[in-house]
């Protein structure tokens, strides 16, 4: 098949890279000139595992090609999947390049009768946006009824940092369709994936999706609210008190995906809350769209609360071993989590500008993100690649991203860097029998 993927993004071009790799023809489509420049030469413009091998193999064979020029490549392909970002607009979600992504591909179509194509938004949306928003804009724009077009909702369940594994072996495909056409040749394009594809309503689609980040929100803060419980009370630590509810076999990893290492677990440990290009924007998202129809939401509400709570605890949590005006803190780690080099929405970034706020001098470090970080800590804190640079001479240092390369740091070589080997474990990722051994280490989920 013929595939036009409308947005170069993590979704746009990792679902892009894969289906070019079992078989499809795929063209990329971005208005960002330089990522075009970069796909195009096989050069994926962010970090991801396993995603410049692929995209490399399927620029090389010509099955993936990138370009500005939509009106060339929609009209030839048999999909389109929209799949531009839907960011907050500080309120709920910020629909405008979808908006203008939808106009765009109706414009292309226009006139087009000749076969029967499907127009599919992948971005994460607001339930009824497809049906109310995008389709109406299809076909004003293109003049097509549903003989010729058909529209389809089709959600992305891949996880940052895993984003390859997880749409080769997807655990199920959704498709939120109206008519048995359009979803024909959704099964049709999936054919070469062997999970079950689960048909619904576009509304059902989208808030499919919803409910799925809402949910994976929903335990991370409850995680932390068990955490800042644990902090209050000698005795009791969040870390034991998960370790022995993932014991539990209602926990354990599906039988299908024994080798995929993350499971429903993950999302059950004490931290720093979550962050990242989409819980924090679709939990709002949800939570706006719920209150407009006049449906209260006071469990999101709360997720969204303790989450926002969480970066303050952690600092409280430091303040209390030391005075933060004039200290030097190491953070180690800015990206939302290991594996990737986004920075949006990061806790990790909250954490720098409270503890800027505090007074302390920060000195911050991620393997991967510093470039993305610095920008926006421009001012607040320096930033470098390694922990050494980021640890030398520091009063405290912070683990708030779990890279391996940190949670590998030799605790005796770490104490000789630091003025006061002060070791907070925001993660609880740390060996603590080995860190307490060189360093004053104190973990998170626990009373200091
Ligand atoms: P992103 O914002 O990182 O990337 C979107 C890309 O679309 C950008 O390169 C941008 O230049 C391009 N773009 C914007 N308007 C365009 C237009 N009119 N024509 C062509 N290109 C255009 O977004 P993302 O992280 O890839 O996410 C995309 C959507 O998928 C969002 O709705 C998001 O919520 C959802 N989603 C994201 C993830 C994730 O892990 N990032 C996972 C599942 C779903």
């Amino acid at each position: 098949m013929r595939l036009a993927v409308i947005g170069g993004g993590p979704v746009g071009l990792v679902s892009g890279t894969v289906l070019a790799s079992v078989g499809h023809h795929v063209d990329v489509v971005d208005i960002d000139a330089s990522r075009v420049e970069r796909i195009a030469r096989g050069v994926a413009p962010f970090h991801e595992p396993g995603l410049d091998d692929l995209l490399r193999a399927v620029v090389d064979s010509r099955a993936l090609s990138a370009t500005q020029d939509l009106n060339d490549v929609v009209p030839r392909a048999d999909v389109a999947l929209i799949c531009v970002g839907t960011p907050s607009n500080g309120d709920g979600a910020d629909l405008s390049a979808l908006k203008s992504a939808s106009a765009a591909v109706g414009r292309a179509l226009r006139g087009l009768t000749n076969g029967y194509r499907v127009v599919a938004v992948k971005s994460t949306v607001p339930p009824g946006t497809t049906s109310k928003i995008v389709e109406p804009i299809l076909r004003a724009e293109s003049g097509l009824s549903d003989e010729s077009l058909g529209v389809a909702m089709n959600p992305e369940f891949l996880r940052e940092g895993v984003a390859v594994e997880d749409m080769r072996k997807p655990d199920r495909i959704v498709i939120g369709v109206n008519d048995e056409r359009a979803r024909a040749l959704m099964e049709e394009l999936y054919r070469p994936f062997s999970a079950p594809v689960i048909a619904v309503s576009p509304t059902g689609a989208e808030m499919t999706k919803y409910t799925s980040n809402a949910l994976l929100a929903t335990l991370v803060s409850f995680s932390n609210e068990i955490a800042a419980m644990c902090e209050s009370i000698e005795g009791a630590d969040a870390a034991e008190v998960f370790r022995a509810l993932h014991a539990d076999r209602r926990f354990r990893p599906p039988t299908s995906r024994p080798e995929s290492p993350s499971t429903i677990t993950a999302y059950l440990l004490p931290g720093l809350g979550y962050g990242g290009s989409c819980f924090p924007k679709d939990t709002e998202a949800l939570a706006v769209w719920a209150r407009a129809r006049g449906v209260a939401s006071p469990i999101l509400d709360a997720v969204r609360a303790v989450n926002a709570q969480r970066p303050k605890r952690v600092v409280e949590l430091l303040r209390s071993r030391l005075s933060l005006a004039g200290a030097r803190v190491a953070v180690l780690g800015l990206a939302f989590k290991p594996g990737t080099d986004d920075v949006r929405e990061s806790r990790s970034l909250d954490l720098v500008r409270l503890l800027h706020a505090e007074g302390a001098e920060v000195r911050a470090c991620d393997p991967v993100a510093a470039d993305e970080a610095q920008a926006s800590l421009n001012g607040i804190a320096s930033v470098s690649r390694d922990a050494d640079s980021a640890l030398r001479g520091a009063d405290a240092a912070v683990l708030a991203t779990s890279w391996p390369a940190y949670v590998a740091l030799d605790p005796a070589h770490v104490k000789t860097l630091m003025r006061r080997p002060l070791i907070l474990d925001a993660r609880r990722s740390l060996d603590p029998v080995k860190w307490a051994a060189h360093c004053e280490y104190l973990p998170i989920g626990v009373r200091a």
